[in-house]
């Protein structure tokens, strides 16, 4: 088997109002079934979703949770903002977005944006995949997928990998139950979580820095679905034990 993995070059700086679909197009050539990877830092900047501490003003609430760290209290306003829950306050600040994307500090990012700017994850990264994947399929008149990713800490481990927080055209989730393995037993409970890996495969090319690969292409897999959704991927609330005893802990 074989699968390919390579960057988009040429990809500018992008700007709010920029139309990602086609700067991606203009760039590489897609084929069909390919999965189109793209880092949400230039989703959220091309969506003009950049802000400034000075325009936020903190409540009571940021100010004390901005006294137990060494943060910007306008900063953790901004995270109070963006999260439907706090499951952690200190030492770490780990919250649940409105979305259902569980993360520290709400995924603000201050990596590759302007200095001064702070980037927010898009507010619906299904829907932001979904029209880049549209767009893309338009152009091109390829049947493809679209994984957007950030990049995440993993509970239990050291060190950030690249994961999916919005699917289009792929399902985040390959179900195994009911497969057998090569001694004929049949698998009962692997649900490979397809979307994470290949974010993370695809994470390997863009790095974390100054490359400047914000788009890579993943070649080689037939996973293309009809309708999909991040939300496949949540646990929900009722099923969540590491969520239960989070909250046990921070009462
Ligand atoms: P995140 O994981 O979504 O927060 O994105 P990162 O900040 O880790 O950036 C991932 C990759 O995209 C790196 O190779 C960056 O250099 C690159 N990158 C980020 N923003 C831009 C941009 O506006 N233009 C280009 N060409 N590359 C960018
Ligand atoms: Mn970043
Ligand atoms: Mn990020
Ligand atoms: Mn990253």
């Amino acid at each position: 088997m074989k699968m390919q993995a390579f960057t988009v070059e040429n990809i500018p700086l992008i700007k709010e109002g920029d139309d990602i679909a086609s700067i991606i197009c203009e760039n590489t050539t897609i084929e069909d079934n390919d999965i189109v990877v793209i880092a949400s830092t230039i989703v959220a900047k091309a969506e003009g979703r950049m802000f400034r501490l000075e325009d936020i003003i903190p409540g009571e609430r940021a100010l004390t949770i901005a006294s137990k760290h060494n943060l910007d209290a306008r900063f953790v306003q901004a995270v109070l903002d963006r999260s439907k829950e706090v499951l952690v306050d200190y030492p770490i600040f780990l919250v649940e977005t409105h979305n259902g994307h569980v993360c520290i500090k709400a995924g603000i990012d201050e990596s590759n944006v302007d200095v001064g700017y702070l980037a927010d994850l898009p507010s619906n990264p299904d829907e932001s995949t979904s029209r880049i994947g549209e767009a893309i399929e338009q152009i091109t008149g390829k049947k493809i997928s679209v994984i957007l990713t950030d990049t995440n800490g993993r509970a239990f481990k050291i060190g950030q990998t690249g994961i999916a927080i919005g699917v289009y055209r792929i399902h985040p989730i390959k179900n195994w139950k009911g497969q057998k393995d090569l001694f004929g037993n049949t698998l009962e409970i692997t649900e490979e979580a397809i979307a994470d890996e290949i974010a993370g495969a695809a994470n390997l090319l863009m790095g974390e820095g100054d490359g400047g690969y914000p788009v890579v292409i993943i070649r080689g897999l037939e996973l293309r679905s009809e309708e999909s959704s991040i939300q496949e991927i949540y646990r929900s609330d009722r099923e969540d034990i590491i969520k239960k005893g989070l909250r046990c802990l921070s009462k």
